[in-house]
Parts: C-alpha cells; structure tokens; sequence
C-alpha cells in the first residue's frame, strides 16, 4: 500500500499535485491548498484561510505588529488546514509556494520560512513567489492559463499599491504608472476618515455607504477636489499617480466647510462621491496617457485589487476605454492579498520549469521588472 502510494505520486509529479500556498508580506496571515487535479483544467481550491490583524485601534498598520501576527497566525493556520483535510503524512503536499517579497520583512520572514521549512521536512519543491506576480495572475486562475492571454493591461489598486501594468508574458511586465507617494486604497482610507468614518477597512466602508446613497451622488455640495498631476506649465504629461494630495485637499475641506468636523449623511455622500469620482478619474486618466504615449494596443485589461472592487469604478473603465474588447474583474475575494493568487502564480511558474532555492530570504523591495531568476 505505502509502495503503491509512493509510486503513483512519482509517476503523477508533473501532471497532478497538490499545492500549500501561503502569503504574509503585510497584515493577513494567509494559507490556501490547491489541488491541480488535472492539468487541463483550473485547480481546486480546496481551502483557503485568511487571519487579517485588527488595527483598527492603532488607525494603520504597526509594522512589528504584523509580523508578530504573521509569525504565530500563519502556523496556526496551516496546522489546522492540513489536519482537516488530512494533508499530512504520505499525503503530505506536493508543491510549496510562498510570498518570497515585497513586502515588509518581518511580515514576510513568518510565512515564507514555514514554506521553506515545510519544503525541506517534506523534500518537495519550494516556489517563492513575487507578490505582484500574484495578483497579476489571479485572473487566470478561473480559465486555467488560458484568459487573459498576453500583452494584457493590469489596474492594480488596494491600500498597499497602485500601478497600471503591461504584462507581456509570464515573467515580463513593465509599470507603466506608479504612485509617487502613496497607494489609492492608503488615500481612500485616510480620507474616510476625515469625513467621519471608523473602523478597520473605511475604504470599504465609504464605498458601501456610497452605494446605499447613490441618489446624492452629483448633487451640490462645498467640496472642493481636483486632480493631481494635471498639465500646467512646465509640467506635461507626467505618467504617474499621487494621492497623498487627496487627503491635504479633504482636510483643506473640512477645515473650511465644516469646522466642527460633522457632515450630515447627504453631505458626507456628495462629499465622497465627488472624492472617489476624482480618485477614480485621476487612476483612469493616466492610463489613457500611457496608451496613447506609449501606443499599447490590447484586448483585454484586468483590474483588481481591494479598490478594484469598486463599481463607481469599473464603470469608468469600461466607458473611457472603449477600445478594450474584454474586462477581467477577479472577483473580490481574490482581488485582496490571499493565498490563492500566490498558489496559483506559483503553479504556473512551476509549470514553467521555476524552482526556488532553499537559502533565498524574504526581500523588502523586489522591482516588477526583476523576475530573471524566473526564466528558466
Ligand atoms: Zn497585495
């Protein structure tokens, strides 16, 4: 029986197998068990777990905070998952992928010295994944490698980062815009709360409370935001995003239009909506510059990240660019850091031939267009 056992998992290495993907650069511990049941098809999740630190009380993320967090959740969890599904033993993994970088380092170090563990005591392959890679790849996951095909236009927008990216194939991807100071989803947070929203993810919460008031939305109100990085002279063209200016331009606001720092729900939702529309509008704008300066001409564009899931924007999307023939919106669960994009993202650089070495750290900052230890 053991014999047999050993045998069929040799003789299937390449074809089927199953996959402990785990994920910890910021302040979720995440694991996920894929199974790659059949090649020819998308894997099965089977499982996958997620433990997000409470930092509502500190207003942001405390860097050591999270790593402790990190260090004993991802354990928890992947002791746990494995028991349930009765990973263990003989029918231990078959494949570790893990967040190898960006990230921040103490955050990183927990999960990614598991997989290196794991791999080492189990004597399987260890893939450390690029956590953009991850979130780029996502949407491929559900057709199995097969949509989008490359070139394809990435939006990527949560409170960790925004970029707009050309991704030509697997291991080949260029940030044609970047933000120059902070992350969309950081802004949309900060500004939340200077309207009066509390709580863990205000991002989330305006965008809720927007939709519930849709019918303030374009209605008058005193609040004044414009775009940044608009032409003016001596300035023409700039392929890059800001939004730390968001925040200055919504206490400017407040300080002037409601001294005693109260809205009531219309003017908060009139208020907001007028932000995210600009938010929105300035993210869309400088990816219709990119296309034109650089003269990209694709059919599919994929927009994900926790701010993706915003409908106020992937209605503009689709409305100013109307040259792109098919929108990919990865659903939300897969649009926020998780395990799954890094399992996935790890099969198809497996797939590819990648295999990471043991010894390699965790790395702090890890440039998209730096993937040569993927090309094999
Ligand atoms: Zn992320």
């Amino acid at each position: 029986m053991l014999r047999l056992r050993t045998m069929s998992r040799c003789w299937h290495q390449s074809r089927t197998y199953r996959v402990l993907a785990i994920e910890t650069s910021c302040d979720d511990a995440c694991v996920a068990l894929l199974d790659r049941f059949d090649p020819a098809r998308p894997p099965r999740v089977v499982e996958e777990s997620k433990h997000t630190l409470d930092s509502a009380h500190a207003g942001g993320v405390i860097p050591t905070d999270a790593a402790v967090h990190n260090r004993t959740q991802v354990a928890v969890l992947t002791s746990e998952l494995l028991a349930k599904h009765g990973w263990t033993g003989l029918d231990r993994p078959d494949l570790v992928c893990a967040t190898r970088g960006p990230g921040m380092v103490g955050s990183l170090v927990g999960g990614y010295q598991l997989a290196q563990g794991l791999s080492i005591a189990w004597n399987v392959p260890l893939v450390g994944v690029h956590h953009m890679l991850g979130h780029l790849l996502t949407p491929r996951l559900a057709s199995n490698g097969q949509e989008p095909q490359f070139p394809f236009l990435s939006l990527m927008a949560s409170g960790g980062h925004t970029m707009c990216v050309l991704s030509r194939s697997l291991v080949d991807h260029e940030i044609l815009v970047d933000t120059i100071d902070i992350a969309a989803g950081d802004a949309l947070d900060k500004c939340g709360r200077e309207l009066g929203f509390r709580g863990n993810m205000i991002g989330k919460e305006l965008a809720a409370f927007l939709e519930q008031h849709s019918r303030e939305w374009g209605q008058p109100v005193d609040f004044d935001i414009k775009e940044p990085l608009l032409n003016v002279p001596g300035r023409k063209d700039m392929l890059a995003y800001s939004f730390g200016s968001f925040i200055s331009q919504v206490r400017t606001n407040m300080s002037k239009y409601y001294p005693d720092g109260t809205l009531t729900d219309a003017q908060k939702a009139r208020a907001g909506y007028r932000l995210a529309q600009t938010v929105f509008r300035h993210m869309v704008a400088k990816i219709k510059l990119a296309m034109r300066l650089r003269n990209i001409q694709v059919d599919s564009f994929v927009c994900s990240g926790g701010v993706a899931a915003n409908t106020m924007l992937r209605t503009m999307l689709r409305a100013e660019l109307p040259e792109i023939k098919h929108f990919h919106f990865p659903e939300p669960r897969l649009c926020t850091d998780n395990a799954t994009m890094i399992g996935w993202a790890g099969i198809e650089l497996y797939e590819s031939g990648v295999r990471t070495p043991i010894g390699k750290s965790v790395v702090r900052k890890w440039p998209l267009c730096e993937l040569d230890e993927y090309k094999v």
